[in-house]
């Protein structure tokens, strides 16, 4: 039976590079100081980071149900992505990404090699080739919910997130939020 790797993400799309990692130290302290997540960075997620933190005795305070089904599995930590990153659902390489000024589409399998050019330092638009508007990623409308941002919080197979602490984060952050999942 194949192992899926569920990850939940909350991408802040308004952050700006130079305060994501002050907004990411507050995340964090915020969650520990609750009891979301443990303070101390362990081997317990799967992105390109040196650690994550793994669900403190509150972990239920912020998922749907209150808890208590956590899985026991690796990875089951809190990522916390800081820089370029690309929060993807559930997409084909056909899936189609829509100009919205249009209605044009792209497939994502043509619109994946400027996303990592973007991760790679590139610029973080696209042109559409139909009107020539030239519009950022997140203004794309995408069939399932993704993001790039310079901050996110990846969370490794915990159950699906309350709404409330989507909303409480939004506030905290002042800055608009997209909420995804993506199987591995
Ligand atoms: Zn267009």
């Amino acid at each position: 039976m194949a192992v899926v790797e569920l990850s939940r993400w909350i991408a802040d799309v308004d952050a700006q590079p130079e305060e994501a990692p002050g907004l990411a130290r507050g995340i964090l302290a915020w969650l520990v100081e609750a009891e979301v997540v443990v303070a101390e960075p362990t081997d317990c997620v799967l992105g390109d980071v040196p650690g994550g933190y793994a669900p403190g005795p509150s972990c239920g305070s912020i998922v749907v149900g209150g808890g208590g089904r956590f899985p026991d599995v690796w990875p089951n930590g809190l990522e916390l992505d800081v820089g370029r990153s690309a929060f993807y659902g559930p997409v084909a390489g056909d899936t189609r990404v829509t100009c919205s000024n249009c209605d044009a589409w792209l497939p994502f399998e043509a619109v994946l090699p400027v996303v990592e050019e973007w991760l790679e330092g590139g610029p973080d638009a696209l042109v559409c080739a139909c009107c020539a508007v030239r519009r950022g990623f997140n203004e794309w409308l995408w069939p399932v919910p993704c993001a790039f941002a310079e901050l996110g919080l990846r969370f490794w197979n915990w159950p699906p997130l309350a709404d409330a602490f989507v909303a409480d984060l939004a506030r905290r952050l002042g800055h608009r939020l997209v909420a995804g999942a993506f199987g591995v």
